[in-house]
């Protein structure tokens, strides 16, 4: 990047390797800016996808091992940054990142998107877990728009009364927990044109979320806002505290700062 080089850093910055937790939009951005930088990096995969994004920085796919095996790898792979742009409902490797880093002194840094804020029209019920997002289901037969994704599905199947529209960015290769299922397969950005078309051609009585946050997934609340349809808003889990940035600029700042301190 020009404007990295004209600061004469490059010294300090070949000295830096990034361990980049990813697999969400924010951190493919991350990798783009690591490698126009010329900054040396992995980007890491949990390996939950068939078809992955390729990357323009090495890619390593499937679990370290817990904590100790994440610090092993920290060690072993001589990581001097952790930049964690995971999902924020991703909190195991959160706080599994938050440990290892501590144990291993290496500095981290989490990219937050900012969470979904309800706004004027919006019919949003609150719960902490997907346990209570079912709870929240009405008991009359409803048809469910579950945009939660494929990992938390089975608390659904104690309201096996419901319609379930899931969409998902791969087929499932599991059988559904629920009777009564269809499943989109797409992945995101989307439009608030396609998801009002998508909410009407089902009939969509209610919509099930999680609060991810960020641009690419928010075009069904302001469907469901222009459709007056209730949301089960899933709110994000606690996470320990860390140092966070919510954009890439922000993120390669204290890269390069931390360059220039070398830390
Ligand atoms: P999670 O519950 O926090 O993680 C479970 C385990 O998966 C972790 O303990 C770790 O295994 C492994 N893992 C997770 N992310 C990893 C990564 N980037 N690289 C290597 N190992 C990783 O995470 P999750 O909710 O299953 O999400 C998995 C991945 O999908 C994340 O990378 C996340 O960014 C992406 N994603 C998740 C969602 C979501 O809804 N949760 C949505 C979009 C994308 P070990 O303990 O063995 O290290």
């Amino acid at each position: 990047m020009p404007m990295i080089a004209s600061q004469g850093l490059e010294k300090e910055l070949d000295m830096i390797r990034v361990l980049l937790l990813g697999g969400t939009t924010e951190a493919n951005q991350i990798g783009r800016a690591l490698s126009a930088a010329g900054i040396a990096g992995i980007y890491s995969y949990a390996g939950r996808t068939a078809t992955p994004v390729p990357q323009p920085l090495p890619t390593r796919v499937g679990g370290f091992g817990g904590v100790d095996g994440l610090a092993s790898y920290l060690k072993q792979e001589r990581i001097t940054h952790v930049i964690d742009a995971t999902h924020p409902f991703a909190n195991q490797i959160s706080r599994n990142a938050a440990e290892a880093c501590a144990t291993t002194s290496t500095p981290l840094i989490a990219y937050l998107r900012e969470p979904w804020i309800e706004t004027l029209g919006d019919q949003w019920r609150h719960v902490d877990s997907f346990e209570n997002a079912a709870s929240a289901l009405p008991g009359r037969p409803a048809r469910i728009f579950l945009a939660i994704g494929r990992q938390h599905l089975a608390p659904f199947a104690a309201q096996p009364q419901h319609f379930y529209l899931l969409r998902l960015v791969d087929v499932l290769d599991t059988a559904l927990p629920l009777p009564n299922a269809e499943i989109v397969v797409a992945r995101g950005p989307f439009t608030l044109e396609g998801d009002l078309a998508l909410l009407r051609d089902h009939g969509i009585t209610h919509v099930v979320t999680r609060n991810a946050g960020g641009e690419g997934a928010r075009a069904k609340l302001d469907a469901a806002r222009t459709l007056g349809l209730p949301v089960i808003m899933i709110d994000r889990p606690v996470l320990p505290e860390r140092r966070t940035a919510q954009s890439v600029d922000e993120i390669m700042r204290w890269l390069t700062q931390s360059a220039c301190l070398g830390v």
